[in-house]
C-alpha cells in the first residue's frame, strides 16, 4: 500500500486491501446500539456473537453475512451506513473529510495501539444479555 493513500484516494478509489486496512478493529460497530425517542444513538456493551472480546475481531470474517443476517457489511456504495458507525470510526471520518487519529494503526504502526488508547471494546463487551443485564458502553457522537 501507498504511504498515506487515504490523503489521495477517496473511499471509492481503495483497493480492498487498502479499504481493509481503515478498519482500526476498534468492535465498536458489532454492538447492539439503541436509539431513545429523541434520536440519540448508544452503544451497549451487548456484542455480536461473533465478535471476540479480547482481540475486538470478528471470529468469522469471511463468512460473517452468512452466520450473521443483520450484520452490515460496509462499502464505499453504502455509505448511509456509516451514520452507524462511531465518531472514531476511519471510514466515517473520511467520508466527512477528516484525518484518523494518531492512535490508528495505519499512523501508529502498531495494531494494538487502537486498545492502548482505550477506543476499542476490548474487556469491556458481553456477548449475551439477560433483560436488565446490559448497559450503556458510550454515546455515539456526531
Ligand atoms: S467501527 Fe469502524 S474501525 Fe471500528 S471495527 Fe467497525 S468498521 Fe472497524
Ligand atoms: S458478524 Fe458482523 S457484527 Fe458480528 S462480529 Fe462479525 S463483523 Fe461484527
Amino acid at each position: 500500500m501507498k504511504k498515506n493513500f487515504w490523503e489521495e484516494k477517496t473511499l471509492q478509489q481503495m483497493n480492498s486491501q487498502e479499504w481493509e486496512s481503515l478498519c482500526d478493529g476498534c468492535g465498536l460497530c458489532c454492538l447492539e446500539k439503541i436509539e431513545t425517542e429523541a434520536g440519540e444513538v448508544y452503544f451497549t456493551d451487548v456484542a455480536c456473537r461473533l465478535l471476540d472480546s479480547k482481540t475486538c475481531r470478528c471470529k468469522d470474517y469471511s463468512n460473517r453475512s452468512k452466520r450473521v443476517k443483520d450484520c452490515v457489511r460496509l462499502s464505499a456504495q453504502n455509505t448511509a451506513a456509516f451514520d452507524w458507525l462511531p465518531s472514531t470510526c476511519a471510514y466515517k471520518l473520511i467520508h466527512n473529510g477528516k484525518d484518523i487519529p494518531a492512535w490508528h494503526p495505519l499512523i501508529s504502526g502498531d495494531k494494538d495501539s487502537v486498545h492502548a488508547s482505550g477506543i476499542s471494546v476490548k474487556n469491556r463487551i458481553i456477548s449475551n444479555a439477560s433483560d436488565g443485564e446490559w448497559t450503556v458502553l458510550q454515546k455515539m457522537a456526531d
